[in-house]
C-alpha cells in the first residue's frame, strides 16, 4: 500500500468527524470576520487532538493558526468557513427555499474548505508521528474570504514568512489544478454626504447625495469603454438614502469591487474610480469620503506543487458515486438557469471539443479536467506571493451548478459535497507528504516560485491603517 493510500485510510477514519464539523460550519452559515462559532468548534477540535492553536492572526478575532510538529520543513493548509450574504437555502431542496429570510448561506462551499484541509492537517500529523517524519504542519483558520480578504491582513502580518509550502483548495463542479489566474480586487466604500431638504418645498435647499452616487455609477459605466479587456468594476448601493422620494438624500453610500489580473492594474483603476467619484461629488456639490477596506492580489501559479497534486488527484479518480448520488446531482442539474446550461455546455465543448455530450451525460464531472485560471478573486492570491502555494478545485457539485447561488448552497451537505471534501483532504495530505519528505522538491517549487515572481514582491494593497472589520 502506498502512502496516498496509507493517508486515505487516515483521512476515512475521522470522516464522520469531519463531516460533522463541515455540517455544523454550514449549519452556523456565519460571514465575514463573525465566525465565532465555526472558528471555535475547529478549535476545539484540533487542540483535543494535541495542536497548539495561536488565535486572533492578522488583529481578525476569528483568524488562528494550528501547529503539530517541529522545525523544517514547514507546511501550511489554507482553510476558510466563511458564508455569503442572503444566500440562507435548506439543504438538499431543489428549488428556492430560504431557511431564514434573507439570512447567510454557504454558497461557496467554504464549510468543505475549511473542514477538508482541516482533515488533511490530521491525517498528516497522525502520519508523521507514525513514521517518525520530521518537520512541522500547520492548519490556518481563515476568516473573511468573500469581500473582505482576510488572508491579507494575516499576509501583512507575518504570518506565512516561516513556510515552506501552503497548500489549498476549493469546492466546485470540477476536479482541476488552479495553474495561474484569479484577479487581483479591490473593496472600496464611497460615501457621500449631501444636505437634507424637503423634496417639493425647498428642493433649491437640498444636495442630493443619491445624485452623487448615481452619478458616480454613470461615471464608471462609461470608463467601462476604455479600460483593458480582462478588468471588471462592480458595485452594490449599500445606502440609497432611505425610502422617501419627498426628502433630499443627506447620506448615499456605494461599495464598488474593481478588479484586473495585475494588482499595479487594479491601482490605476482605482485611481480613476476616485476620481469619477470626486467629479460626482464636485457635480453635486456633495462631499465624497473614500474608504478601501480590501486588496486581494492575483495568485502565482506553482508547476511543482501542481504537479504533485495533478498526480495524486488522477491517481484517487474517479471515485464511486451510488445510482442516488447520481441522480440527486441529476436534479440539480434541471434547476439551474438556461445561462448556466448554455455555460455548461460551452464548458463541455472547451474540455472535450467533438466529444462534448459524453461529459454532458455526466452529472458530476468525475475526472482530471483542464488546469484552469480563474476569473474570480481569492485572498489565496495574497498567500501566494509570500510563499510558493499548490491551489486546486475539487468536484463537489452537480455539473453546472453555479457559485455564489442557492443552488450551491442545498448541495454543501450532500454526500458528493463529503466525497469531494475527503478527496481534497487526502490528495492535500499526501502532496504534504511529498514536500515534508523531499528537500528537492522544496527547492524545485522555490525556484518555480522566484522565477514567476520575476523579482517583484508583495504588493501588499492594503492600506496602512485598514483593520479586519465586520460591514
Ligand atoms: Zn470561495
Amino acid at each position: 500500500m502506498g502512502y496516498i493510500d496509507e493517508l486515505g485510510e487516515l483521512v476515512a477514519k475521522r470522516q464522520q468527524e469531519t463531516i460533522s464539523i463541515s455540517d455544523q460550519i454550514w449549519d452556523f452559515a456565519e460571514s465575514r470576520f463573525q465566525e465565532f462559532k465555526s472558528a471555535r468548534l475547529q478549535i476545539d477540535y484540533l487542540k483535543s487532538l494535541g495542536f497548539a492553536i495561536t488565535e486572533g492572526l492578522g488583529g481578525a478575532e476569528t483568524a488562528f493558526v494550528a501547529e503539530a510538529g517541529g522545525g523544517k520543513p514547514i507546511v501550511g493548509f489554507l482553510g476558510e468557513y466563511d458564508a455569503l450574504s442572503g444566500l440562507s437555502q435548506e439543504a438538499d431542496a431543489d428549488c428556492h427555499k430560504p431557511i431564514q429570510e434573507g439570512g447567510d448561506g454557504h454558497g461557496c462551499g467554504h464549510n468543505l474548505l475549511g473542514a477538508g484541509s482541516l482533515a488533511a492537517t490530521v491525517a498528516i500529523k497522525e502520519y508523521m508521528e507514525e513514521k517518525n517524519i520530521p518537520g512541522t504542519v500547520r492548519y490556518y483558520g481563515c476568516p473573511a474570504e468573500e469581500n473582505a480578504g482576510g488572508k491579507a491582513f494575516m499576509v501583512r502580518d507575518g504570518c506565512f514568512d516561516d513556510c515552506d509550502i501552503v497548500l489549498a483548495w476549493h469546492p466546485g463542479s470540477i476536479n482541476c489544478i488552479n495553474k495561474s489566474g484569479s484577479l487581483a480586487n479591490f473593496r472600496v466604500f464611497f460615501t457621500f454626504h449631501g444636505k437634507s431638504a424637503h423634496a417639493a418645498g425647498s428642493p433649491h435647499l437640498g444636495r442630493s447625495a443619491l445624485d452623487a452616487v448615481e452619478l458616480m455609477n454613470v461615471g464608471v459605466n462609461y470608463m467601462r469603454e476604455h479600460m483593458i479587456d480582462e478588468a471588471r468594476v462592480h458595485y452594490a448601493v449599500t445606502n440609497s438614502g432611505g425610502t422617501a422620494p419627498n426628502v433630499v438624500q443627506s447620506e448615499a453610500q456605494v461599495l464598488y469591487a474593481i478588479r484586473a489580473p495585475q494588482v499595479n492594474q487594479v491601482k490605476e483603476l482605482y485611481d480613476r474610480v476616485c476620481k469619477i467619484a470626486q467629479g460626482a461629488a464636485l457635480m453635486t456639490e456633495t462631499e465624497v469620503e473614500i474608504r478601501q477596506v480590501a486588496a486581494y492580489s492575483n495568485y502565482i501559479g506553482n508547476d511543482v506543487i501542481g504537479k504533485q497534486i495533478k498526480d495524486h488527484l488522477t491517481e484517487s479518480l474517479p471515485l464511486d458515486y451510488t445510482e442516488e448520488e447520481l441522480q440527486y446531482a441529476a436534479k440539480f442539474q434541471k434547476v439551474i438557469t438556461e445561462l448556466d446550461a448554455k455555460n455548461l455546455k460551452a464548458r463541455a465543448k472547451r474540455i472535450a471539443g467533438k466529444d462534448s455530450e459524453k461529459l454532458l451525460a455526466m452529472p458530476i464531472w468525475n475526472f482530471v479536467g483542464p488546469d484552469a485560471s480563474g476569473k474570480g478573486s481569492t485572498d489565496v492570491g495574497d498567500v501566494s506571493w509570500v510563499c510558493p502555494t499548490g491551489y486546486c478545485h475539487m468536484a463537489t457539485l452537480a455539473a453546472g451548478t453555479p457559485g455564489h447561488a442557492w443552488q450551491a448552497v442545498a448541495q454543501g451537505k450532500g454526500s458528493i459535497a463529503h466525497k469531494g471534501m475527503l478527496l481534497a483532504a487526502k490528495v492535500l495530505a499526501a502532496t504534504a507528504y511529498d514536500f515534508l519528505t523531499n528537500p528537492e522538491l522544496i527547492q524545485a517549487a522555490r525556484e518555480d516560485w522566484l522565477e514567476k515572481l520575476d523579482g517583484e514582491t508583495y504588493p501588499n494593497a492594503l492600506p496602512k491603517d485598514a483593520k479586519p472589520e465586520i460591514w
